[in-house]
């Protein structure tokens, strides 16, 4: 039995299923997950010695690559001076500063621990804040796993939300209603069943939880105007798209104002974070300012917060940094996407700035019934195919494909050759199999 075979059987005993975050388990692809080392710019190294090209970036954080010097330095710096004190810092109004000079829709910036965190009280300030009890979001856009937002089940709007994991009561779910992405006549009805009932739209502006997902032409902007029109806030889940898609996030990216939105991952350099805010009037209604009451013993820790202002001060520093990575993706997922078309392999790949994915479909994906028609059998033999040979990708094809200033000319030049072996060699034999 190797190394990562006997660990694995010891976390398993320990941890349930062996991982801290489902996905890790790799479950979906049927491997046994790797143990990871160590990293560095495009690559990891787990505990076999093996080496990968990494396209996870911790899922979102690693936007300069992995273990950057100067983002470590900080860091160490800052866990010479103390851990955590449950007092004030001015790392953290140095920190909320930037967020809010950065991002101009946002006045007041309130920092927590993940993602879930931000998502769930950015979704209390909008109730709070509104008066009303409905929560609005699109199917196969995640937003954490808080009670109120584990919902899937999207069949239309008539169907009451059905809580999709166990463990949430109904009761929790009963005011979240969830309709396909990019379904802006579903919103408007969803509007019309619910007159002034419905607190928030909730949405990724780029959906990247069920695979990539973009934004029909004009489906946020009908959602800002909606919002406006009918007295709901519109709350953007940036939490991979922030300054993913551009120093501004999605809302920047797309030019669309949202009354409030939440960040995670790459505002924290790789240390847990979160963060949520919006327009000021909003934001005061949060504790201890206002009635919404929101906490955390950790919030706003020293070493994230070091970590965060070290990351975002070098992609503010970089003007043209968005605009190389977004070109160098598309050269990539381009080239595939022509590899394909020669030799008419089935696939969609939808990509944007940094992220994309690729589909094992012939149909078009633009929502989450249109990501699931994507065949896992083919997805879990490319998986395999490209870990045994160096590439690390996400263990779902539910998962976004993570690019990073770090992945170079050779980088991308060995995954695409890889990738070109696979669809040559391998590709016929399994679809054939599979068909
Ligand atoms: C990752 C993610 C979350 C949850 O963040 P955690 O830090 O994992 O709690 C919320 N929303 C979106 C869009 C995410 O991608």
């Amino acid at each position: 039995m190797g190394k990562t075979d006997q660990l694995f059987m010891e976390a398993s005993y320990y941890i349930p299923g062996g991982v801290n975050s489902p996905v890790r388990a790799c479950l979906f692809v049927g491997e046994r997950p790797r143990f990871i080392q160590k990293s560095k710019g495009a690559y990891l190294w787990d505990i076999e010695g093996q080496k990968y090209i990494d396209y996870i970036g911790s899922f979102g954080p690693m936007i300069l690559g992995h273990n950057n010097e100067i983002i470590r330095e900080a860091v160490k710096k800052a866990a010479e001076e103390g851990l955590s004190y449950g007092g004030t810092t001015k790392r953290e109004v140095d920190m909320a500063r930037l967020m809010c000079t950065l991002i101009p829709h946002l006045d007041m910036v309130r920092m927590v621990n993940s993602g879930t965190e931000a998502v769930m009280s950015a979704v209390r300030t909008a109730r709070g804040y509104t008066g009303r009890n409905k929560i609005l979001k699109f199917t196969g856009c995640y937003h954490g796993h808080s009670d109120n937002l584990l919902v899937e089940a999207g069949s239309g709007i008539m169907t009451a939300g059905l809580p999709s994991s166990a463990g949430v009561p109904k009761g929790c779910v009963q005011d979240t209603i969830s309709i396909p992405y990019n379904d802006l006549e579903g919103a408007k009805k969803a509007f019309a069943l619910y007159p002034e009932e419905i607190a928030c739209v909730l949405v990724e502006p780029v959906a990247a939880n069920m695979g990539v997902v973009l934004p029909k032409e004009g489906f946020l902007e009908g959602l800002r105007n909606l919002c406006t029109k009918e007295g709901a806030l519109l709350i953007f889940d940036e939490v991979i798209t922030g300054f993913r898609l551009s120093i501004e996030g999605g809302a920047g990216y797309f030019q669309i104002e949202p009354d409030l939105s939440t960040y995670g991952k790459i505002i924290g350099g790789g240390m847990p974070i979160g963060a949520y805010g919006g327009r000021r009037d909003i934001m005061e209604w949060v504790a201890p300012l206002g009635p919404v009451y929101q906490a955390g013993t950790l919030s706003g820790n020293p070493i994230a917060m070091a970590a965060g202002i070290a990351q975002l001060t070098l992609l503010k520093e970089d003007v043209s940094f968005y605009e190389k990575l977004e070109k160098k993706t598309n050269n990539f997922f381009e080239k595939v996407k022509k590899m394909a078309k020669e030799k008419e392999i089935p696939i969609q790949i939808n990509h944007i700035g940094s992220i994309g994915s690729i589909f094992f479909t012939k149909n078009k994906v633009t929502d989450y019934e249109g990501a699931c028609t994507s065949n896992r059998e083919v997805y879990a033999d490319y998986y395999k195919y490209m870990l045994d040979n160096g590439i690390y990708l996400p263990p779902s094809p539910f998962e976004a494909m993570f690019f990073s200033k770090a992945h170079g000319e050779e980088e991308l030049l060995k995954t695409w050759e890889i990738l070109e072996a696979y669809f040559f060699k391998r590709w016929e034999l399994v679809w054939k199999d599979i068909r």
